[in-house]
């Protein structure tokens, strides 16, 4: 028997009923903040994440699917291709293949979809899993730079967790400065790691050197009193970043949401400048983080497109369904009416009937004329039905069905006019 690949895994329903539910929320949401979406390839060209999301990061050096795609013809060349590890690479490529940007206004862009990537596989990680992105990018002209913005995606996020139902999120942020900033705190780091590295782990020995600020995302126990000890990038911010961040800070307590100050979230991704954050669950586990972002305002002229600072984040959508189900969240629409058809000849009146029903946006399922009144009883539970609509040579004489509710019993004659009405109450 072939089994799904590890770290893969099918949705089913009742699952997906909730899945459904919420990206319809989350979209509905979206486009009351004017945010539209924007749907990019699942996999591109290696060298788009290895530039973006940094070398040195452990989705690029140890977590991508990548494999050397042919020449086919004279026309094609080999190349080096990986799915998608995380959108907003792909979304920045868009933008700059598209020139999105010479609109002159604010993109407001969001994406749902897969993601991939090869880590160890556990509870709320896998290795095919979905994220849902939105990004703000544009032109500095258009105010994209502005902690306003910040503030604007941090307040939708709050909204957004609040309407889909999550209680008890937190939001933990912090400023990881411009690349000046950065340049002078990984100098700092590296200095400071000089005379401790050789007591940490392997892959923060090659971090020391390489990218220090990476060190900080090391989930090793004995690693961590060390970690703890190394300089705040607090201390190197410059002017302008400090003053970008109290910026923020000040407009998220005047909008009243709670945060707290988590120096050490670096985020596990090279392309952020200046505000960072993550939202976490209490019924996570381990894997608590349910959605990261932050501010990227050089990705764009990395990828040598023009000046486009942006914020942006993603939420990790397995993780939000885990946590909505660790709180109860129950996955199943309640299906209004089940149409049972009673004795030969019946089943083209029950499809009449459950059509009309379904027309009127009933939700209704069907049984088949072969059945007896039991059997059809014990289906329409198991559906979770509300009612039961019975059919038979009576009621189509009549044009007024048997209708029973379920849950209380209490069983109705009801005139074919009424029926739609009487099941939506
Ligand atoms: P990142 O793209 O690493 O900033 O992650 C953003 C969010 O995606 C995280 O907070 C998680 O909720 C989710 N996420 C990241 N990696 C995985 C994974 N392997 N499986 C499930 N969710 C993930």
């Amino acid at each position: 028997m072939i089994k799904p690949v590890r770290g893969t895994r099918d949705l089913l329903p009742p699952d997906t009923d909730l899945w459904n539910r919420v990206e319809a929320k989350v979209r509905a949401i979206f486009a009351r903040y004017n945010f539209h979406e924007i749907r990019t390839p699942i996999f591109e060209d290696t060298s788009l994440f290895s530039r973006s999301v940094g070398e040195e990061t452990d989705i690029v050096s140890k977590e991508m699917f990548t494999w050397e795609d042919k020449a086919r013809g004279q026309s094609e060349k080999a190349q080096s291709l990986s799915l998608r590890p995380e959108g907003t690479a792909g979304i920045v490529r868009a933008y700059i293949e598209h020139r999105l940007g010479d609109a002159g206004t604010l993109q407001k862009l969001y994406l749902i979809g897969p993601m991939f990537r090869r880590e160890r596989p556990q509870k709320g990680r896998y290795r095919q899993f979905y994220q849902i992105d939105a990004e703000i990018i544009g032109p500095p002209t258009a105010g994209s730079e502005s902690p306003a913005r910040d503030a604007e995606v941090l307040e939708m996020l709050a909204t957004l967790l609040d309407e889909v139902g999550l209680r008890d999120w937190k939001l933990q942020l912090n400023s990881v400065g411009c690349a000046v900033d950065r340049a002078r705190y990984n100098k700092a780091l590296r200095e400071a790691l000089q005379p401790v590295v050789h007591q940490m782990c392997a892959d923060c020995q090659r971090r020391a050197e390489t990218n220090p600020l990476r060190v900080l995302d090391c989930k090793v126990p004995e690693d961590q009193p060390i970690i703890d000890r190394l300089p705040k990038i607090s201390q190197y911010l410059d002017e302008p970043c400090r003053e970008h961040f109290a910026a923020v800070r000040a407009m998220l307590d005047e909008v009243g949401i709670p945060y707290s100050i988590n120096e050490r979230m670096v985020r596990g991704l090279d392309y952020y400048t200046r505000t960072t954050f993550e939202f976490t669950h209490g019924g996570l586990g381990a894997q608590s983080a349910v959605l990261g972002g932050g501010r990227y305002d050089g990705l764009s002229e990395l990828l040598e497109g023009p000046k486009a600072p942006a914020i942006g984040f993603a939420i990790g959508e397995d993780r939000l369904i885990l946590a909505l189900q660790s709180q109860g969240e129950q996955a199943r629409e309640n299906l209004q009416a089940f149409v049972a058809p009673l004795g030969s000849g019946m089943n083209r009146h029950a499809l009449k009937l459950a059509r009309e029903l379904r027309r009127a946006g009933i939700s209704a399922d069907l049984g088949d004329e072969n059945f007896r009144l039991k059997k059809s009883f014990e289906l329409a539970e198991k559906a979770g039905a509300k009612y039961i609509v019975i059919i038979g040579e009576n009621e189509v004489a009549a044009d007024q069905f048997a209708v029973k509710d379920l849950a209380s019993g209490e069983q109705v004659q009801i005139p074919r006019a009424n029926l739609a009405a009487h099941l939506r109450k």
